[in-house]
């Protein structure tokens, strides 16, 4: 039988598992529950439970299985310890040893965003290229770093939290991490909608977003529908996001810049309003940059976590 692998995508309220062929060909994806409740203590046990159903219905034999890989939400250091992962309810833990325990398999675990970014890397809208920025213009505006085909985690878990790159001095409202200013204020879905307000506030201009209640997608469908004031928005937008990515390309000159999340739903339109204003501030070394969106969806954190295992 050929070798298999578990890919693990541990949400907030529920778990994504996959199970895939070692190439990375996705055989299964089923779904269980988060329970959250006691400090997330079922969490682990109802992963390892939901793995061995699978391996009982479909016979696999436990020589066969290469082992699982696992995202959580939270920071994840190089050697797997998890510091912590408020949603789940978790303090600092060892779920490599943990979940390894209860399956008698290798674990490993890492970061949800840079695992995603991995699984982009490895099937998604990176393949092909060893060194790749991935962006998620979601709720928020998280990222995953890929540096010759490996994920930059950072000292303290924290690498590839490019959603909070100051950019404006000038912002009274908080972020989300206590900063002022961050990438994330203005490009988020909620940090568009944010500039969609401001600038029908500011302007006397007709728009088909005046006395709406605006969202990112009715901001970016204005936008293709030739909407002047949208449109404006949709610059400033790419203002700030085309800097962001210019500050990331200036330290890791990566190949290639891969966007996903709910914003990039849009398409090619976000790219399209971004890309002037990265050439416009990106240091010339780093202008090979290519832009491409995300393919995997929802499922990029199963493909990036079953890809960990193969490390
Ligand atoms: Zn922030």
């Amino acid at each position: 039988m050929e070798k298999v692998l578990f890919g693990v995508d541990v949400g907030g309220t529920t778990v994504k598992i996959g199970l895939f062929e070692a190439d990375g060909d996705l055989k299964e994806k089923w779904e269980i529950p988060t329970r959250t409740e006691e400090g997330g203590k079922n969490i682990i046990p109802d992963i390892a439970g939901s793995i061995m159903v699978k391996i009982a219905q479909l016979g696999i034999n436990k020589e066969d299985i290469i082992g699982v890989g696992m995202g959580v939400p939270g920071p994840v250091t190089e050697d797997g310890t998890v510091l912590m992962a408020v949603n789940l309810g978790w303090g600092k833990c060892n779920t490599n040893k943990e979940l390894g325990d209860l399956l008698g398999l290798p674990v490993k675990t890492g970061n949800d965003a840079n695992v995603a970014a991995l699984g982009e890397y490895w099937k998604g809208g990176g393949q092909g290229y060893k060194d790749v920025i991935a962006v998620t213009l979601g709720t928020g505006v998280g990222g995953g770093i890929i540096v010759g085909g490996k994920i930059v985690c950072g000292s303290n878990g924290a690498g590839g939290e490019i959603g909070h790159i100051h950019l404006e001095d000038h912002e009274s409202e908080t972020c989300g991490c206590g900063g002022h200013g961050c990438l994330e204020q203005y490009t988020s879905a909620t940090g568009v909608v944010r500039l969609a307000k401001k600038k029908l506030a500011d302007s006397s201009k007709p728009s088909v977003l005046r006395d709406t209640q605006v969202t990112a997608k009715d901001v970016w469908d204005a936008v293709k529908a030739g909407d002047e004031l949208a449109i404006e928005v949709a610059n400033i937008y790419g203002e700030y996001l085309g800097k962001g990515l210019s500050a990331i390309a200036a330290v890791l000159n990566p190949e290639i810049f891969v966007i996903g999340g709910g914003v990039s739903k849009a398409g090619d339109v976000v790219i399209d309003y971004m890309k002037p204003y990265f050439e416009k501030y990106a240091f010339p070394g780093t202008l090979n940059a290519k832009f491409a969106l995300a393919k995997l969806g929802n499922d990029a954190g199963i493909y990036g976590a079953a890809k960990l295992v193969l490390e």
